[in-house]
C-alpha cells in the first residue's frame, strides 16, 4: 500500500487570515502564516523562507487591498485569493482593514471556505461547511455585542481618533467618527508644522478624551501630536492589523472595542466577551 500523500501547504498571508484558515481547516491541511502578529503588513519585507512557503504552497490566501505592498512582487505557481476583494468588493475608502467589521470577518471566512474546498477535497466538504457556519454564528453574535458596548459611550466621544486610516470598517459599522490624522492631514508622512497646528486643532475640536496608538510604546510623532493637542494617548494601543501576540481574532476584535469604549467614557462586558472567545476556541 502506498504512504498516503502529506496534507496540502496554505499559506495565509496577513491580516486575520490566520487564525480563519486554521479554524476551518483544522488537520485538514498545513498552514504557514506569514505575516507574525504586531508586525507591520505595509512596510514588511519577505524572508526567505517566505518565499520558500510561497512556492511550495498549493493555495496562498492573502487579504489584498494592498495590505501587504510586498506580496505586489511575488510570483507563485499556486492560486493566489485575495479574500478581502472578494468578500468585500465594494470598499469605497480603499482601506484593506475590513475585518474590524466582524459581518464582513463573516464574509471572509465564507470566501476562505470556498477557496479552500477544492484543495482540501470534497471529503472534507460538510467539515468545512460546519466550521464555517460555527464561525459566522460567532462573528454574529461579535457584531451584536460589540455593538452593545459602544452604545455605552457617550455620542460626543464616538470617534476614533488614530495615526492611519484602519478603522473605516469598525466606524461605519458601528456610526463612530474616524479621524486618521496623519492620512487626513500629512500626506507623504512628513509632519510640517502647519500639519501639526492643523491636526491639534482637529483634535480638540472632536470631543476626543484620548488618541489610540497601533503599538506601544507610541511613534515619536504620535507624542509629538499629544503634547501639542493635550489630548494623551490611550493606555492600551488598538490592534489595527491583524491579530494581535498570541491572540484569536476574536480575543483580538474583543479587546479592542474594549480598549475604546473604556477609553471614551463607556463600560465593557468582559464576561460575554470570554464567552465569545472560549465558543471561537471551541471549533473543531
Ligand atoms: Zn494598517
Amino acid at each position: 500500500m502506498a504512504a498516503a500523500p502529506p496534507p496540502p501547504l496554505v499559506v495565509a498571508v496577513d491580516g486575520v487570515l490566520c487564525d480563519i484558515t486554521r479554524s476551518l481547516v483544522q488537520g485538514a491541511a498545513r498552514v504557514t502564516c506569514l505575516i507574525p502578529p504586531g508586525a507591520d503588513p505595509h512596510g514588511v519585507a519577505l524572508r526567505g523562507s517566505d518565499r520558500q512557503a510561497l512556492s511550495s504552497a498549493r493555495l496562498v490566501l492573502m487579504n489584498g487591498y494592498n495590505l501587504t505592498p510586498a506580496m505586489q512582487r511575488i510570483r507563485v505557481s499556486a492560486p493566489v485569493v485575495p479574500v478581502a476583494e472578494r468578500a468585500v468588493p465594494r470598499n469605497k475608502a480603499l482601506d484593506p482593514h475590513v475585518w474590524h467589521d466582524p459581518a464582513l470577518t463573516s464574509a471572509m471566512v465564507q470566501a476562505t471556505a470556498s477557496a479552500l474546498k477544492p484543495v482540501l477535497g470534497s471529503a472534507q466538504g460538510p467539515a468545512l461547511q460546519r466550521r464555517s457556519q460555527a464561525m459566522q454564528a460567532v462573528l454574529n453574535q461579535l457584531g451584536s455585542w460589540s455593538a452593545q458596548q459602544l452604545q455605552t459611550v457617550p455620542t460626543a466621544q464616538r470617534v476614533l481618533v488614530s495615526e492611519h486610516r484602519a478603522f473605516s470598517a469598525f466606524a461605519s459599522r458601528y456610526g463612530i467618527r474616524e479621524l486618521p490624522v496623519l492620512d487626513t492631514f500629512a500626506t507623504g508622512g512628513t509632519l510640517r508644522p502647519s500639519s501639526l497646528a492643523a491636526i491639534s486643532a482637529a483634535i480638540r475640536k472632536s470631543g476626543t478624551k484620548v488618541i489610540f496608538a497601533e503599538a506601544l510604546p507610541p511613534s515619536k510623532t504620535l507624542r509629538r501630536i499629544s503634547s501639542v493637542s493635550g489630548v494623551a494617548i490611550a493606555k492600551q494601543p488598538l490592534f489595527a492589523d491583524g491579530q494581535a501576540p498570541g491572540q484569536s481574532l476574536i480575543q483580538t476584535a474583543t479587546a479592542n472595542v474594549c480598549t475604546f469604549v473604556t477609553a471614551q467614557g463607556g463600560r465593557c462586558d468582559q464576561q460575554t466577551a470570554s464567552a465569545l472567545q472560549q465558543q471561537w476556541a471551541a471549533i473543531r
